[in-house]
């Protein structure tokens, strides 16, 4: 399929593949959705794979938010290699909040564009918009969403027609089938084209509204296990991951636990001497009102990095608060990219900036959320025995590519 035997990115080496390789990003799947979808009798297709199939649990990249994630999937490498950290962050060169979903954002190449460049046959399809151009960049092959299925062209999406391929109505960006439509998609891409490499990436919009275990939940990961099923049919090699993992985010009584960080920073400071930025902040914040795990905070003089740290590390609900050069160490993040402070909350709360800047009137069941240290851990799922795994590996979502063409049987 590609004219030659490996080939390397970023610093990584992967064998080419030699049978068709699908790796999938489940949006927001902690590991527990899987586990209990199982038990309900609802995935016999992941069951069937504890037989024959591998399953290890690995971390995502700090901050758990979608686009840094993806980015690394298909990167191989941490934020701090491809530049994206965030759906959203404080452009200094531009002295402005912007989202960071432009390609130009993007420092490295992906496995993807190299995997075509080497002549594989590489398809992408992605739920929301706001990933494609990132995920497709400089990539010869087919790349589309759900979201936009309609308006694809040959020029740029290097298909035609994909809802008659498909043969799904375009779905609400706010609703299951917008991630059923990427499963969908790939099946009949798998059956039609062929592809030596495909990469599909959900939306997390169910775990947002819906616990593991729960009916919708269930659903959810039956839906997706027929999917996988008739993938696995068709002799693909599959990888499953996650982006980030899933928690509730309030008290007993199902109110959301918020750390308004930007009102008690205002108030211990003064308006305008901090800056907070909450890089869950996306286009899509109904199900979760922009509020997630993680923030970062620009400082201006006069106040003191450490003497802010401490102020906010000393809230309640706090996990940890790290000055910038500590937080790009430990989280492998760009530091041009970070804020003088990065916040994170623990598993039960979130950070939001001012209480006046928060809409929760759209959510309609108890805040779920991530973005922090408590959603770090993913599944990473194959549907063949790996051989020769390392003992002792810290394994991480991003070396999903790695497993798929270098340790399974
Ligand atoms: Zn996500």
């Amino acid at each position: 399929m590609t004219a030659i035997a490996s080939l390397t990115v970023n610093g990584r080496r992967y064998t080419a593949p030699t049978q068709p390789t699908v790796v999938v990003c489940v949006d927001g799947c902690e590991p527990e959705y899987i586990n209990q979808a199982i038990a309900a009798g609802r995935a016999p297709f992941l069951s069937s794979l504890r037989e024959r199939g591998t399953c290890v649990t690995a971390d995502c990249v700090v901050p758990s938010f979608t686009n840094p994630n993806n980015l690394s999937i298909v990167t191989g490498a941490p934020p701090s290699v491809h530049g994206i950290c965030g759906n959203y962050f404080w452009d200094r060169e531009a002295g402005a909040e912007v989202m960071m979903n432009d390609p130009k954002y993007l420092r490295t190449g992906t496995i993807l564009a190299a995997l075509a460049d080497a002549g594989a046959k590489v398809a992408v399809v992605t739920a929301k918009d706001k990933l494609r151009a990132l995920l497709g960049h400089r990539m010869k092959g087919i790349c589309f969403s759900s979201e936009k299925a309609a308006d694809v062209t040959p020029g740029v999406n290097g298909i035609a027609d994909v809802l008659g391929l498909v043969g799904m109505p375009v779905p609400s960006v706010y609703s299951a089938a917008l991630s059923e439509f990427v499963f969908a998609a790939g099946v009949k891409l798998m059956e039609r084209e062929r592809p030596d490499v495909m990469y599909l990436s959900t939306t997390d919009y169910i775990q947002h509204k819906s616990a593991p275990g729960v009916g919708a939940a269930n659903d959810f990961y039956a839906m997706m296990d027929g999917y996988l099923a008739r993938l696995d049919e068709m002799g693909a090699t599959l990888v499953v991951t996650a982006d980030h993992g899933m928690n509730a985010k309030t008290d007993a009584f199902g109110r959301p636990n918020v750390i308004y960080l930007q009102d008690v920073l205002d108030a211990a400071y003064g308006a305008g001497t901090t800056r907070v930025i909450l890089p869950i902040t996306d286009p899509y914040v109904v199900h979760h009102g922009a509020l997630g795990s993680f923030a970062t905070v620009y400082l201006s003089l006069p106040v003191a990095a450490a003497e802010a740290a401490a102020r906010v590390a000393a809230l309640p609900g706090m996990e940890e608060v790290l000055l910038r050069d500590d937080a790009c160490r430990r989280f492998e993040l760009p530091p041009d990219r970070v804020g003088d402070l990065v916040v994170v909350s623990e598993r039960l709360s979130v950070i939001g900036t001012s209480r006046d800047r928060h809409d929760l009137s759209g959510l309609d069941v108890p805040l779920r959320s991530h973005g922090g240290i408590s959603e770090q851990q993913v599944p990473l799922i194959a549907n063949r025995a790996a051989h020769a795994l390392p003992a002792g590996r810290r394994w991480r979502n991003f070396d999903a590519f790695d497993l798929a063409f270098n340790h399974l049987a």
